[in-house]
């Protein structure tokens, strides 16, 4: 039996349902959804397209072969299939190309987990520039009011001193980002 998985771009529909990561185009094999497609099973030969790359893999218990490189694959007591990361021995229910090795290993992280950070103080900014009827957007510009408008001065200065968190906040995500791209190679160290 031979299986197609379109991962990337262009993927036909009839393919096995794309599994990666938006932000840094990062294909990834999903060990539950291969199990689900027969891919698991001794013997049977799943054609794996990554772009314009296509990987030849079989399975020959323990192992999921991607290509020529073997990924161990355990079992647990549901009897549902993980992968084991070859560096960190960890296991895990997604592996990554071309690597074949888990998310941390891979040096990956989700952008979601930085915004979704930030987002509580964005949402009370935005509702207290509301309330005084200006721009929404966190650092837009605060027209000016007079000294005796007290409930616009008092929601004002708590705009700002949240925004000056969120600066603060915003330079650590950077400070993270750049580290990782540093890690990662994409920045020079
Ligand atoms: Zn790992």
């Amino acid at each position: 039996m031979i299986a197609c998985f379109g991962l990337y771009d262009g993927y036909h529909e009839s393919y096995f349902p794309v599994d990666r990561l938006v932000e840094n185009h990062q294909a990834r094999l999903d060990s539950f959804k291969l199990n689900r497609s027969g891919a698991f099973v001794e013997g049977v030969v799943t054609e794996l397209r990554c772009r314009d790359r296509r990987y030849r893999c079989h399975r020959r218990t323990p192992n999921f072969f991607v290509g020529a490189v073997p990924v161990l694959v355990i079992w647990d007591q549901l009897g549902r299939p993980y992968f084991e990361c070859g560096r960190c021995s960890r296991r895990v229910k997604h592996t990554y190309i071309p690597e074949l090795v888990c998310r941390r290993c891979a040096g990956l992280d989700y952008a979601s987990r930085h915004i979704h950070r930030s987002v509580p103080g964005v949402h009370r900014v935005m509702r207290w520039r509301r309330m005084i009827g200006i721009d929404p957007h966190p650092f837009a510009p605060i027209p000016k009011r007079k000294r005796h408008h007290t409930r616009f001065h008092r929601i004002v200065a708590r705009i700002r001193a949240e925004e000056s968190k969120l600066v603060g906040h915003l330079s650590d995500i950077v400070h993270d980002l750049e580290r990782r791209a540093r890690l990662r190679g994409i920045l020079p160290k």
